[in-house]
């Protein structure tokens, strides 16, 4: 597996799918795995630190990256500008770990149009009523930003069948057992394999 490219790995799914817990899980669990650190306009929350969640930009300075070419794909998320950084994505590859990006369903798209070989993680919780109950009652929100989440919701799901592989979060463990034999597949897939088979021709 060392002498392999990396993979790049994309996670979307509605918030309350539990995506940033299987990919912080990914994270902890082995080495081979790097996170890329988007840029986005939105305020730091509490606990966040630039550079290692995100890197807060102003817009201005967010806009200046866009005009620059910098990003790979950046998307308009709830009023902020959320972006991928082509630097980061080349760093990770370049180290032949597998990249992974915790982006919305857009972004994801974006990044396939970029990178046919990049492989779409769309994330479930086992049901819609646990969806929506954890959208739901998620944080302080007031009804209107609830509805407009779920709009957004209802439209990621609706371009999830663009996705490669869904994973169902309803137990962590699983959910990570799950990744496991997908990221074991895609390394065993013969595209990936040619330089093996080269060592044993004779
Ligand atoms: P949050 O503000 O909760 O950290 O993120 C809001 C949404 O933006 C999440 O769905 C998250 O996955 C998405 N997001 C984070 N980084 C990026 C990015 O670089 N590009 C895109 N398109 N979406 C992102």
């Amino acid at each position: 597996m060392a002498n392999k490219k990396g993979i790049l790995f994309v996670v979307s799914g509605p918030s309350g799918a539990g995506k940033g817990t299987i990919c912080r899980a990914l994270l902890e669990k082995a080495d081979r795995f790097s996170l890329s650190v988007s840029a986005t306009t939105r305020l730091p929350r509490d606990g966040e630190s630039d550079g290692t969640h995100y890197y807060f930009l102003t817009r201005d300075d967010f806009e200046q990256k866009i005009d620059n070419n910098e990003f790979i794909e950046y998307n308009e998320y709830c009023d902020n500008l959320y972006g991928t950084l082509r630097s980061e994505v080349d760093r990770i590859l370049a180290t032949g770990k597998d990249c992974i990006l915790e982006i919305d369903v857009n972004g994801g798209l974006n990044v396939k149009k970029a990178f046919p070989e990049a492989v779409l993680i769309f994330v479930l919780p086992p049901t819609i009523d646990i969806l929506k109950a954890r959208l739901i009652k998620r944080g302080t929100e007031t009804l209107d930003v609830i509805e407009k989440r779920l709009e957004y919701v209802r439209d990621e799901i609706s371009k999830a069948s663009q996705y490669d592989y869904l994973l169902i979060n309803d137990d962590l463990d699983v959910a990570l057992h799950d990744f496991d034999h997908i990221h074991k597949s895609l390394y065993m897939a013969m595209e990936r394999s040619l330089d093996t088979v080269e060592t044993f021709k004779f």
